[in-house]
């Protein structure tokens, strides 16, 4: 198979991909069904479908619009313009997000890039078709495909692929079609490759299917690879029988390539054999066959048995000229063969490098994703770190207040009596003599007032000790809401109370005291289940008369305060005067 043959051969194969078509508009879809129909085989209805399918491009949707720019590819390749057929396949693989136009088109572009000798492109191309097959449901879109590829890849000596695709082929159900030229390269491959070992039947049979079902090119390769793969067997006679037998029928086919082929092949080996006359005959036929077509395999091995021949006849003339023409074919030829071999080391170079970038994008993709959970996780760990640190810092301020909670409670139990809640003799002493303190700095007078709860005992004694702790209750609040804010009150000890009062000269300190004393004999007593009289006895001293010693003036006033207990109880009297106005019960 040589490169023209390519397009000639696939033209009408691959680009006659059914194609698989989404919502449309159905005038447009109609048209669309039509041009697809006749493209390979009516080119001048071809021609106006797609004129028509201009009028009404207005009516097309995207994909309908990306269908239309393909037959108009397709159309190009057809007429042989090449890079235009390559350009608009090209804008058509980048821009076609629809995967069966990606895929004709890079098809189309592949073949026509073979067919203009830029192998390099034309298998970048089949590359790119070949990674998109697996995505395509359209079985004959894919074994065409996969055609044009085995197609390229024999072509450039690379066998083992080509027969791999035919085979893939083969083993997909193909149509008639597919399965002709599948079986054609899978030969040609195993053939190539050295290791072609079906029975010569099984090949015969093949080739009579592609017959049976009209595709008479397509058998008589088959025939041709048979010959040769017999020819290597020293079966010449065998192969001769078989290639005269098909020449009628390929001379008939008009296809010149084939023709080339089978007279090259029956030259050879009417010379292997001695037949020189036909051996020359053949080989004049397969150079004419051969006319117009560059780097031809037929051409050298004409020229080649032309030389041989002439040199057994002696004909040194036409022997050298001859041999020049050999070597100028094989010259040709072999820098072809480079070229591929170059194109296809190029573009499988190209790929590799494609997998090494995107390997390489891939690991630093990881190494991202790596540092960026390492990110994550330091993130987390500060968090945990603040978290550990805010916890830490709370069950410290926690148990700071607690402490502090506990010192205040501590500190009011120590201080506070525990009956009355208010002051006790201690804390009340401590503070009575820092208010006098404060009092003597400033030269304010202040009075101590302290008074006894009168026949308490009797009390206790008549209504229980429960009912003296409630006496003591009510007296200690009565005489509480009495207490500026200054002042100082506490619970000397059993029923005996004081007061320290801040600013007060002798005549507010009586007034203060005659104040509580009448409170205190005015409580309600039902509330504790009796009804009795509760009254106080109170002793005053005043620090103009006494100073501002603490124990001074407690003693003093406590003289004062037995004083009104001998005088009959429930009275005040101030230490330093005889009388105090007021100082006796109203009630
Ligand atoms: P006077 O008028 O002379 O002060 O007579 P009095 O009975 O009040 O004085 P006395 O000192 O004889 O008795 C005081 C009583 O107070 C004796 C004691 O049992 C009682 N008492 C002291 N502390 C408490 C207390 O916390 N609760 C109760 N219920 N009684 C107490
Ligand atoms: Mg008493
Ligand atoms: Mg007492």
């Amino acid at each position: 198979m040589r490169l023209q043959n390519l397009t000639s051969l696939v033209c009408a194969a691959v680009l006659a991909m059914a194609p698989g078509l989404g919502m449309a508009t159905e005038r447009f879809q109609t048209l669309l069904e039509k041009a697809e129909d006749v493209r390979s085989t009516d080119p001048a209805t071809f021609e106006r479908a797609l004129g028509e399918l201009n009028t009404f491009v207005g009516e097309a949707d995207e994909r309908q619009r990306q269908h239309l720019r393909y037959l108009k590819a397709y159309q190009l390749a057809y007429g042989g313009r090449y890079d235009l057929a390559i350009a608009e396949a090209e804008v058509l693989l980048r821009e076609s997000d629809d995967v069966v136009i990606r895929l004709r088109a890079g098809a189309l572009a592949a073949n026509s890039a073979a067919a203009t000798r830029d192998f390099i492109r034309g298998l970048r191309h089949m590359d790119e078709a070949l990674a998109l097959i697996d995505q395509v449901q359209d079985r004959d879109l894919r074994h065409n495909v996969l055609l044009v590829a085995a197609i390229l890849v024999n072509q450039i000596g690379q066998y083992e692929l080509g027969r791999d695709y035919s085979e893939q082929i083969l083993s997909d159900q193909p149509d008639h079609r597919n399965r002709c030229y599948a079986s054609h390269l899978r030969l040609e491959s195993r053939l190539n490759l050295d290791t072609l070992d079906d029975p010569d039947e099984a090949i015969l049979a093949s080739a009579a299917d592609c017959e049976a079902h009209g595709e008479v090119v397509g058998a008589n390769l088959i025939r041709l690879h048979l010959a040769r793969h017999w020819a290597k067997q020293d079966r010449s006679s065998s192969a001769l029988g078989l290639l005269q037998q098909y020449l009628p029928q390929v001379k008939e086919a008009r296809y010149p390539r084939l023709l080339a082929e089978f007279h090259s092949l029956l030259a050879e080996r009417n010379l292997s054999l001695g037949a020189l006359d036909a051996a020359r005959r053949h080989a004049e036929l397969a150079v004419e066959s051969s006319a117009g077509i560059a780097q031809s395999m037929p051409l050298i091995v004409a020229e080649h048995v032309l030389f041989k021949v002439a040199m057994a006849r002696g004909d040194t003339e036409a022997a050298l000229v001859h041999h020049m023409r050999y070597a100028q074919a094989d010259k040709a030829y072999l820098d072809e063969v480079k070229a591929r071999e170059l194109a296809f080391q190029l573009a499988r170079h190209e790929t590799s490098r494609k997998v090494q970038d995107i390997e390489l994008l891939r690991r630093q993709n990881q190494v991202l994703q790596l540092e960026q959970e390492v990110a994550a996780q330091a993130t987390r760990n500060t968090q945990l770190v603040v978290l550990l640190l805010a916890g830490l810092l709370g069950t410290i301020a926690l148990w700071a207040w607690r402490t502090k909670k506990a010192q205040l409670l501590f500190r009011r139990l120590a201080e506070t009596d525990a009956l009355t809640g208010i002051s006790n003799r201690m804390h009340f002493s401590r503070r009575a003599e820092e208010a006098l303190e404060y009092c003597r700095k400033d030269g304010e007078d202040a009075g101590l007032v302290m008074f006894d709860l009168d026949e308490f005992k009797a009390i206790n004694d008549r209504f229980g000790h429960a009912v003296g702790d409630w006496v003591l209750r009510q007296v200690a609040d009565t005489c509480s809401a009495v207490c500026r804010k200054h002042d100082r009150f506490g619970r000397l000890g059993g029923e005996e109370f004081a007061f320290l009062l801040v600013g007060c000269d002798l005549g507010s300190s009586i007034a203060l005291a005659q104040e509580c004393r009448k409170r205190i004999a005015a409580i309600d007593t039902a509330p504790s289940g009796h009804v009795f009289r509760i009254t106080a006895s109170f002793g005053v001293a005043g620090t103009r008369n006494c100073g501002y010693d603490f124990l001074t003036l407690l003693s003093r006033a406590d003289d004062a305060l037995y004083r009104s207990k001998r005088e009959g109880r429930d009275r005040v009297h101030v230490h330093g005067l005889e009388a105090v106005p007021g100082a006796l019960p109203t009630a």
